[in-house]
């Protein structure tokens, strides 16, 4: 039996400007995200990541392609049929955090459902807080937080509404190397032990080894992928494809 497909992108196009000084972010971009995997993308400066991300995430229009996550068709909905499927099926985990500051840990975390006017899962909840050693936090506001901790509580919020994906946009930017490795250490357990589907866009080798899988892109488009990644294969795979573009300059 095949793993079902969380979301697929079919031949995706982006175009930002127009004439001469039109940019094709996304080139044709193909890539399919089986369920309850962690998928890394990873590519050099400029090769699209943070555009597909976008357009897997609903947050953003392409220019051309599709988009399916699980059996609806992303790029049929418009803007309000985005913003509903992002609120109800997805979750989201920034480099900055992006907590709100008037309220606590324990409402943060809360906050999906509270706007979707469901009820908290308790049981689920004091899991996530338990394994995200979050217990003694709770009643804390975000400034009264470590980088490490407010990024936790961000990842529980992430995953309290129980989302289809969990998309991750350099989740360890902020963070030093050992809190770093803790938050993705948590983030392959999701995906390994709990089913939980997370895309994340970083660049980091290091980072991307925690991964089930490496996904490269380069000038819009993928051009690699990468099963079971080490940090070196990683690596030396993103030497390659920085090489061309130095030689250029
Ligand atoms: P990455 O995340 O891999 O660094 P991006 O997806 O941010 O790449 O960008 C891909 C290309 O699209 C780049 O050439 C970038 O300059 C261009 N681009 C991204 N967003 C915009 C925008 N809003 N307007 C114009 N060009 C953009």
């Amino acid at each position: 039996m095949t793993t079902p497909l969380a979301a697929q992108a079919d031949d995706l196009v982006k175009i930002y400007g127009k004439g001469d000084t039109a940019v094709r972010a996304l080139d044709g971009a193909s890539v399919a995200i089986p369920a309850g995997t962690f998928t890394a993308v990873m590519g050099p400066s400029g090769s699209g990541k943070s555009t597909l991300m976008h357009a897997l995430a609903g947050l953003d229009t392409v220019d051309a392609g599709r988009v399916r996550l699980g059996g609806t068709d992303l790029t049929a909905l418009d803007e309000r049929g985005r913003t509903l499927l992002r609120r109800e099926r997805l979750g989201f985990v920034f480099q900055s955090f992006n907590l709100i500051p008037a309220l606590s840990a324990a409402e943060n975390i809360a906050l999906p459902l509270t706007l979707a006017g469901r009820t908290v899962e308790r049981a689920w909840n004091d899991e996530l807080v338990a394994t995200l050693g979050l217990a003694g936090r709770l009643h804390h506001r975000p400034s009264e937080l470590s980088g490490g901790q407010q990024q936790r509580v961000a990842v529980a919020r992430a995953l309290i509404a129980r989302p289809d994906i969990v998309f991750a946009d350099e989740p360890t930017g902020n963070l030093d190397s050992r809190t770093g490795d803790a938050l993705l250490d948590f983030l392959r357990h999701a995906a390994r032990d709990l089913g939980q589907t997370i895309v994340m866009v970083t660049h980091d080798p290091r980072a991307a080894a925690y991964a089930d899988r490496v996904v490269f892109l380069a000038d819009g488009r993928v051009v690699a992928e990468e099963d079971d990644p080490t940090a070196d294969a990683v690596l030396s795979r993103m030497a390659r494809l920085d090489a061309p573009a130095r030689i250029g300059r």
